[in-house]
């Protein structure tokens, strides 16, 4: 049976036409690319794309760049519902994208739309000449602070800090099978934002203010071509209510047979102590395994992740881990005794037991290895590729 969600005001899309807009401004120049909708239960996407494509007409002579508008999951847009078979964010694994793909991409509607949108994607990828920028566009079911997820690359914290919104940083990471995972992996630039609750104006607006500092912060356009980017600007730099950098400690996650369930009140960023009890499953309570912050509370029936934990990042250290990671001393790792280089990734290191324990959290986010698991006794840590250096700028 069918899970039964909410169902929010849907748009009228056709199945499977995931391009909205594009312009071809430069062929030479950057490329951006924003995604709206990826959850069908999320209308603002695609509603802020729509009105910035028309905007956006009386400029076109101006663009330096390339800008492609696209809509996510069409097929539960129309019917107003997050996803029809399963989440959408969640299928960009390397097994459903290999080219066998697996019985679960030919037989879902999801597949479908996995398909189109990664083949469209790549066809902008295979002809883009300079950097490649990749939005997404999302909402939430409460209301609450909008804020910026951002993997931890120093290309995507560098884009992520022209925006002045609240960045999150190390989300993606702990979430398997994201579309900005994926395409971070192959070289871009992502920004994942989560601009407001579902059906409300705000958002719309939050969300165009954010592809159009995007359209300029991707030298795509100047300063001078946007008329209101200072308001604009102005209206996100509000919302983060000085609140910066946050970064994600911990992820609980959670299985169907579990029954989750979060205890009510928790809103998005509020303060949470060591101990506290923050919901419930069949097996008891669930105490916050350190004090931080609450994100992203569970209060919808489906998922895999119940909550995450974050702390503020001080200045210091984001400065002190770009130091450190252009002088690559995370390359000296590999070379100490105990330490293994993955043979099919060398960005995936293990260290022996006696090793990790000087490896703590900390040391691991300095560096960029935001995946920590422990296996075999083994510390097994990795970090992006492509930290310092994109792969499609300079090619002819
Ligand atoms: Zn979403």
């Amino acid at each position: 049976m069918k899970p039964a969600l909410k169902k929010h005001s849907a748009l009228e899309i056709d199945e499977g036409q995931h391009l909205l807009r594009s312009f071809n401004g430069d062929p030479a120049g950057p490329t951006l690319i924003v995604v709206g909708s990826i959850h069908g239960n999320e209308p603002a996407g695609v509603l802020a794309l729509r009105r910035i494509a028309d905007e956006l007409d009386g400029l076109s002579s101006k663009l330096r760049g390339r800008v492609y508008f696209l809509a996510g999951n069409t097929r539960a847009i129309n019917k107003g519902l997050r996803f029809i078979d399963h989440d959408l964010n969640r299928a960009w694994t390397r097994r459903n994208l290999s080219p066998r793909g697996s019985e679960h991409v030919e037989t879902t509607s999801e597949g479908h739309e996995l398909r189109e949108l990664d083949s469209l994607i790549d066809s902008i990828l295979v002809t883009a000449k300079s950097e490649v920028y990749i939005m997404d566009l999302h909402s939430t079911s409460a209301t609450g602070q909008p804020f910026a997820t951002v993997g931890d690359t120093l290309r995507n914290r560098s884009f992520a800090m022209g925006f002045g919104v609240t960045i999150l940083l190390g989300i993606e990471e702990q979430l398997e099978g994201t579309m900005l995972e994926h395409f971070n992996n192959l070289g871009a630039v992502t920004l994942g934002f989560e601009g407001g609750s579902h059906d409300s104006p705000e958002t719309v607006e939050n969300h165009r203010a954010l592809v159009w500092l995007g359209l300029v912060n991707s030298g795509i356009l100047t300063a001078a071509d946007v008329p209101d980017l200072k308001q604009m600007a102005a209206r996100l730099t509000a919302t983060s209510k000085g609140m910066r950098i946050v970064e994600v400690r911990h992820r609980e996650a959670i299985r169907p047979e579990d029954n989750f369930e979060m205890n009510p009140g928790f809103n998005n960023f509020d303060r949470i102590t060591e101990g506290q009890t923050l919901a419930k499953n069949r097996s008891g309570e669930i105490r916050a395994v350190e004090s931080g912050m609450i994100l992203m509370p569970l209060y919808q029936k489906l998922g895999e992740d119940g909550f995450f934990i974050g702390r503020s990042v001080a200045p210091f250290w984001l400065w002190l881990s770009a130091v450190m990671r252009r002088l690559r001393v995370q390359n000296i790792l590999r070379y100490l005794p105990g330490v293994r280089v993955d043979p099919d990734d060398s960005e995936t290191l293990y260290l022996n037991t006696g090793l990790a324990r000087f490896f703590p959290l900390q040391v691991s986010h300095l560096l960029g290895f935001r995946k920590r698991r422990f296996q075999d006794r083994e510390l097994v840590v990795s970090r992006r590729r492509f930290d310092l250096f994109g792969p499609f700028t300079n090619r002819s």
